[in-house]
């Protein structure tokens, strides 16, 4: 329990937490176990028109909708950021991230460094950006095999996007190597921990303190 836990004005700001990487790094297992950890984060369900793969369904995944849709919801300004991403278009929707920074809780976006260049200018210090790096290029490859997800060609077009995906990890605040997902878990979450205490974070700090030591001080 932290020092604060006990305090009734205990609050603080929230987290946009964005995990990008090559696909095959890891992402999505270790957002899945981030989310069973720890329930002050949610996850941002992202708009796109690629079309579902097996097993995917549309509000948990992602919000799959027609390029009419997706126009609609660009002139709207329904999106805190979108892009083009193999061909077919990804955005954020804005509605939860202001409901989860309100809330004073954490949102974790899987997203590439397109999204996170145009997250940063909107909400630079509330921003944590963390890259993850397979080990190796062959374990990469083995672990898009591995998942069986996607057929022949498409791992082909993805192992020959990663390289490109991964010349943008200098433009994160924190890069892990996921050589193994309970020790990168551990990591991205001790990250977190860290980015929580900072002071601007800590928005029932003065009040706290002022009781701590009486307000003469
Ligand atoms: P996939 O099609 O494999 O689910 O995702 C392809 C890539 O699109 C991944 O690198 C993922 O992080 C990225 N992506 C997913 N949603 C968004 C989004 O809303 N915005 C941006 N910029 N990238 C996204």
């Amino acid at each position: 329990m932290d020092a604060l836990s006990d305090h009734p004005v205990r609050s603080r700001r929230g987290l946009l937490i964005v995990l990008s990487s090559p696909s095959g790094a890891g992402k999505s297992t270790i957002s899945r176990m981030l989310l069973d950890a720890d329930r002050d984060v949610t996850m941002s369900i992202s708009a796109t028109t690629r079309p579902p793969r097996p097993g995917e369904i549309t509000g948990v995944d992602y919000f799959f909708v027609d390029d009419a849709e997706f126009d609609r919801m660009i002139a709207a300004n329904e999106f805190v950021e979108w892009a083009h991403v193999f061909g077919h278009r990804y955005g954020t929707p804005k509605a939860p991230v202001k409901q989860a920074l309100r809330r004073g809780s954490d949102i974790l976006f899987d997203i590439d460094w397109q999204g996170a260049r145009q997250l940063e200018p909107d909400f630079g210090e509330h921003l944590v950006t963390i890259f993850l790096l397979p080990p190796s290029m062959t374990e990469l490859e083995h672990r898009l095999h591995t998942r069986a997800q996607d057929s022949e060609d498409v791992i082909a077009d993805r192992m020959r996007r990663a390289a490109g995906e991964i010349e943008h990890w200098a433009e994160y605040d924190y890069v892990l190597v996921n050589r193994d997902m309970d020790t990168c878990l551990g990591e991205v979450r001790a990250i977190i921990s860290a980015e929580r205490s900072r002071r601007i974070r800590q928005t029932g700090l003065v009040e706290f303190v002022r009781d701590l030591i009486g307000p003469q001080h």
